[in-house]
């Protein structure tokens, strides 16, 4: 099965550094956490970049 990126709510600080960097996946919520709302909005390499600055390292793949 095909990796599929999500946030872990819980840890976001609500930075919106990856909404600045990909609305295409992230959007914000109204509790002022990201979320993703197109888990294939970007390719792979894109969402690992990222995953990796994000400060709160709450971006993760699941399998
Ligand atoms: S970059 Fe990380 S901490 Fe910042 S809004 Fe996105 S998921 Fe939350």
């Amino acid at each position: 099965m095909a990796k599929e990126v999500y946030v872990d709510e819980n840890e976001c600080t609500g930075c919106e550094l990856c909404v600045d960097s990909l609305p295409e996946v992230f959007e914000m919520t109204s509790d002022g956490v990201s979320r993703v709302h197109d888990p294939k909005g970007a390719p792979a390499e894109k969402i690992q970049e990222v995953i990796d600055s994000c400060p709160a390292e709450c971006i993760h793949w699941k399998e």
